[in-house]
């Protein structure tokens, strides 16, 4: 639905309904990582379209001018090109100081060989960023935080950042009580849960309230490599190296460059030492550092990631957005919060803060993202089959090659890939592009030619014969 089909709507209400926002209603914003930033903003542009005058007010106690964890919310740093567009639409231009490199290409290492994918479309870039003001102990970067740059966005819409850490949210006589850890309390009309999934008040609000159960999470790892633009330029170049290993229990693993510095993710179920320990001696990884050697990492953590949604996301006068609500399944995080931040902004601004209203109209989009990640499950499933069977890799390896050869010839295999890495596309339209007959007559006659007695002995145990974009 369009902005003018809302106000459309809203002009129709037939008069002032009790959880309907009025003039001078209040809202507190908890978090103010991405969801809670770009609510705040769309919520005071809504708001602003149809007269409304209310207040906003942004609990953050983190200061995302700082370097290390005290200003980082903890991720890859990708911003898929979808989002970037989509951003653009709402006029929000990401400045060149937020992007710390645009990505180019990926490079995908397998132990049978590595590929390098274009960007299928030549426009289409997407955004490297740092979440806080860069890795611990780095020099003063002469860019900006992702996170910081969304604030300011909503501070200059009319938000009130409040610096503190919010300990509680409780009903009280229909209103949403707001308790911090220095005592500060204060009643609003609204509470907007962005917390994320590395915040204990999304447990204590499951602990109090026994029809709220909290998102799924898991455990990942994240660290910083400082190795200086020169030798980023000349070994990774503006490629992100995304990994497909045989390590039980790892879905995802890429070498992002950024600056001076490259950030590794490790994505997958619980991630721990003895997964670290196998990633890191792995010939493949190895190989993509100076002289085959993985360095010492100068900033790391152990964040946790929203694997399951939390039921429902809201109540009367309670939303949950972003992550502490419902975001895409180990994907463009940043994109589901997008989102979920606008659809909740929407239904508060045109339609109301009851439980029914968010039933209503929030509760759709927060259904669509989860539709979209059990199909991503399935997604997921086929590559743990393609990363246990060497046969599947060498035939995925070699379609890609050839794909990226033939500047002019159909690159569905390349295609595909780069949705699932950049999350740029829903896995649905990602699954349904793998079922063309085209796409499986390709994978089929290359699983037998990479397969056959003649490419084996090319290939031998060797890597990447198929493949010679990139040697090491
Ligand atoms: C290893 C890893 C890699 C990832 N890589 C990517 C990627 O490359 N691209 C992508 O799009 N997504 C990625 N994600 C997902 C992405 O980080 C999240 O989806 C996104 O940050 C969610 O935004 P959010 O605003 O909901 O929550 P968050 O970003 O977690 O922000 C929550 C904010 O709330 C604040 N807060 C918490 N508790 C309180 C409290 N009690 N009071 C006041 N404030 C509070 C925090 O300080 C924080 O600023 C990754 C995630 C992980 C774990």
């Amino acid at each position: 639905m369009t902005m003018v089909e809302d106000l459309g709507r809203l002009s129709k209400r037939s008069g002032p309904q009790s959880s309907s926002l009025q003039d001078g209603s209040r809202i507190a914003v908890v978090g103010a990582g991405p969801a809670g930033s770009l609510f705040s903003y769309f919520l005071l542009n809504m708001a602003e379209a149809v007269s409304l005058d209310i207040g906003v007010d942004l609990f953050e106690p983190r200061h995302f001018c700082h370097r290390g964890p005290a200003g980082c919310n903890h991720c890859g740093g990708i911003v898929s090109e979808s989002l970037v567009q989509r951003l653009a639409t709402e006029g929000i231009m990401l400045p060149d100081g937020v992007v710390q490199r645009g990505i180019e290409s990926y490079t995908l290492h397998m132990d049978v060989g590595d590929v390098e994918i274009e960007t299928p479309l030549a426009e289409k870039r997407i955004a490297a960023i740092y979440r806080g003001n860069g890795p611990r102990n780095s020099e003063p970067l002469d860019t900006h935080s992702f996170d910081g740059y969304l604030l300011e966005l909503a501070q200059e819409k009319g938000a009130n950042l409040v610096p503190r850490l919010v300990t509680g949210v409780r009903r009280e006589d229909n209103r949403m009580r707001v308790t911090c850890a220095d005592q500060y309390c204060n009643d609003y009309d609204l509470a907007v849960i962005a917390t994320g999934v590395n915040s204990r008040l999304v447990e204590s609000l499951e602990d109090e309230s026994r029809e709220f159960r909290r998102p799924g999470r898991t455990k990942t790892f994240i660290c910083e490599f400082l190795l200086g633009r020169d030798v980023i330029r000349d070994t990774f170049g503006p490629s992100m190296h995304v990994f497909f290993l045989d390590i039980p229990r790892l879905k995802f693993a890429a070498l992002i460059p950024k600056g001076d510095y490259v950030t590794l993710c490790l994505l997958g179920k619980d991630i721990d030492d003895e997964l670290m320990q196998q990633f890191f001696s792995s010939p493949e990884v190895m190989n993509c550092f100076p002289k085959g050697t993985v360095p010492s990492h100068v900033c790391h953590c152990y964040p946790r990631i929203n694997i399951d949604a939390a039921n429902p996301a809201y109540s009367d006068r309670l939303v949950m957005i972003g992550d502490s609500g419902t975001t895409r399944l180990f994907k463009d995080g940043i994109g589901a919060s997008y989102r979920t931040a606008k659809a909740a902004a929407r239904t508060v601004v045109f339609h109301g803060t009851g439980a029914e209203d968010f039933e209503k109209y929030y509760a759709p989009t927060c259904r669509a993202i989860s539709k979209d990640n059990q199909v991503g499950k399935v997604v997921f499933g086929f590559g743990s089959l393609i990363q246990k069977s060497r046969f599947a890799r060498r035939g995925v390896l070699r379609m890609t090659a050839n794909e990226q050869k033939n500047a002019n010839g159909s690159r569905r295999m390349s295609e595909v890939l780069w949705d699932l890495f950049s999350g740029s596309a829903s896995y649905t339209d990602v699954f349904l592009r793998t079922l063309h007959p085209a796409y499986i007559g390709s994978l089929l006659w290359n699983l037998v030619a990479g397969n056959s007695p003649s490419a084996s002995s090319r290939n031998g145990h060797g890597r990447g014969q198929e493949c010679d974009r990139v040697e090491h």
